[in-house]
């Protein structure tokens, strides 16, 4: 019985992981990659990571499975990342004076509340079938009906300002109310961190696999019995059933045609991050 082959588009994280499995599975890979290295997303310097960080919720977390499967070591650090390194650690400071234990608790049951509150107005809306607005109008409209004193409304909107900048990259002025917790998943309480860095489990994951750094995929072309993916405007990779690239321009590019005998192709990686805004 022939070996099953496949490429794997993009060396990030999800491709690296499918590639991962497959190889596992018996499957000849191949990963092509655009960038000069693999990662994607994820991107350690120095040991600082410039792309992904945190483990959100470590148990229940793919990634704390992949990482302990891999033996990458990771660092739980609790707390919820958005109040960094978690929330007990945190110190919350106002006009110059650090707030004492029950302030801050309060300050957190607030934001918990005005949570709640905004879920209900997103309810209202999907049941309405009305307009989406914004997160931060939605939160206006939870704060508008408690009459809040102007230090509390304060706290509000550090919190909202916190969660939307460090999970969202955006401000709540920019997130749709309906959408902008979309598929956010939570996971057991507390996060955790790579201790050398994200990029120790990609590294980890690319150990060993065939990947073709520097070959952006422009185009991919399937029949019913063979796929050809085409990188840096050259056929780089062809099947065939009788294993003999179908285009002669196959044998001369950056991938070894004899080896890129493919009958399936797994599609993995996308090259920018999207997320609902509201217009
Ligand atoms: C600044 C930042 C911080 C983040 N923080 C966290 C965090 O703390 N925790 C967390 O869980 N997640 C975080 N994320 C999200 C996380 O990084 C991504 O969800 C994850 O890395 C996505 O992996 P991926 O493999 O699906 O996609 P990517 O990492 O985007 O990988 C796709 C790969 O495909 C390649 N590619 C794209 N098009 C082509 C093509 N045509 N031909 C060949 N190759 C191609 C790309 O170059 C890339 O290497 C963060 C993201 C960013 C940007």
């Amino acid at each position: 019985m022939q070996t099953p082959s496949a490429i794997v588009i993009g060396a990030g994280l999800s491709g690296l992981s499918a590639a991962r499995a497959l190889v596992d599975a018996g499957w000849e890979t191949i990963v092509v990659e655009a960038r000069d290295r693999t990662g994607g997303r994820v991107h350690t310097v120095d040991g600082i990571d410039m792309g992904a960080h945190w483990i959100h919720g470590t148990e229940g977390n793919p990634l704390t499975n992949l990482a302990r499967q891999m033996d990458v070591p990771i660092m739980f650090v609790g707390g919820d990342s958005s109040y960094t390194g978690g929330w007990e650690q945190l110190q919350l400071h106002m006009a110059g004076h650090q707030l004492p234990l029950e302030q801050k608790q309060t300050s957190i049951l607030l934001m918990d509340e005005v949570q709640d509150a905004v879920d209900t107005i997103r309810r209202d809306l999907q049941r309405s079938g009305g307009a989406d607005i914004s997160l931060e109008q939605a939160v206006e409209q939870a704060l508008s009906q408690r009459g809040l004193l102007p230090e509390l409304r304060t706290h509000v909107a550090w919190h909202v300002a916190l969660l939307s900048r460090d999970d969202w990259a955006a401000g709540a002025e920019k997130l749709s109310l309906l959408w902008w917790d979309d598929g956010y998943e939570v996971y057991g309480y507390g996060d955790s961190v790579f201790c050398h860095g994200a990029a120790s489990l990609t590294d980890r994951l690319a150990q060993g696999l065939d990947i073709r750094l520097n070959h952006p995929v422009g185009r991919v072309e399937y029949t019913d019995e063979s796929v050809t993916v085409f990188a840096n405007g050259e056929i780089r990779s062809s099947a065939s059933q009788d294993e003999t690239p179908r285009n002669p321009a196959a044998g001369n590019g950056g991938v070894d045609a004899s080896r890129a005998v493919l009958r399936e192709a797994v599609l993995a990686g996308e090259p920018v991050c999207v997320r609902p805004f509201v217009d």
